[in-house]
Formats: structure tokens, sequence, C-alpha cells
């Protein structure tokens, strides 16, 4: 069966050290969200990725994620897929340590049907990249 990761927002994965990958539109969906021009946004809170081939958020000095304000997500009804992603569709070494989500198994269909509303993608894709990465279904 199965095993949904049901998110308990505890926002540890937000202040993990790492980087959220920003996509163009992204910037624009965030940028107008905080009723800002992209050119603002960009300046104020994001950086070259490792890799110099796009644009991440910012982290403040403690690693945490620039737009995280205490316990809040401050663009929560747009951020980036990367983030919606988490942690159903990633992979990572000793989950359980460091993330709080509650496992729960249920049925395939019920797995794609939750992780499609988690992360806001088709239940098409959702299978699609489930199919790639694992035999989950
Ligand atoms: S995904 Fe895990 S670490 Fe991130 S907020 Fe949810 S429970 Fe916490």
């Amino acid at each position: 069966m199965p095993v949904y990761q049901d998110c308990q927002r505890c926002t540890a994965c937000c202040r993990w050290p790492g980087q959220v990958r920003l996509s163009e539109a992204e910037i624009t969906r965030i940028a107008a969200f905080l009723q800002l021009s992209e050119h603002e946004f960009i300046q104020r809170y994001t950086r070259l990725q490792q890799d110099r081939r796009g644009l991440a958020l910012q982290e403040k000095s403690d690693g945490a994620c620039v737009l995280l304000h205490g316990d809040l997500c401050t663009i929560q009804p747009v951020k980036p897929q990367q983030c919606r992603d988490f942690p159903n569709l990633w992979k990572y070494p000793d989950a359980e340590k460091y993330c709080r989500a509650i496992p729960r198994e249920v049925s395939a269909d019920e797995y794609v049907r939750l992780v499609s509303a988690a992360t806001q993608r088709t239940p098409e894709e959702v299978r699609e990249i489930l199919r790639h990465e694992s035999q989950k279904l």
C-alpha cells in the first residue's frame, strides 16, 4: 500500500539548508501576490542558483527561507512547486528524523488524489512522476 505523508505544517523543511529554485512563471505569480514588480521581487528576495542557471529564493542568516515569517509561509497560496512537492514527491534520507509528517497507508487511488491536492498537480502528472521514481503504485 502507498504511504501518504500528511504534513503537519511544522515548517522544519522551510529551515533546512538548500535552495528553492524558481521558474519564470513562479516569479511572476509570487511577485503579483506580494504586490511587487518582478524586478523588485527579484532584487529583494532572490539570488542566483548554485549552478547559476536561474534564480532561487534567498535564505536568512540562520538558513530559513526568506519568506518564512515566524511559523508562517507568507506566500503559501502561491508557493513554488518545489515546496508543494515536499514531502510526498521527494526522496530524502532519514526523512523521519527531520519531517513531522504523519505517514498513513492509503489505497493507490487515494494516494494519487491526496498528492494531487497537496501539490496542485494533476492526477496524471502525479502518476507519471511516481511511475518514474518508484513502484509505489
Ligand atoms: S513537510 Fe514535514 S518538515 Fe515540512 S512542514 Fe510538513 S511536516 Fe514539517
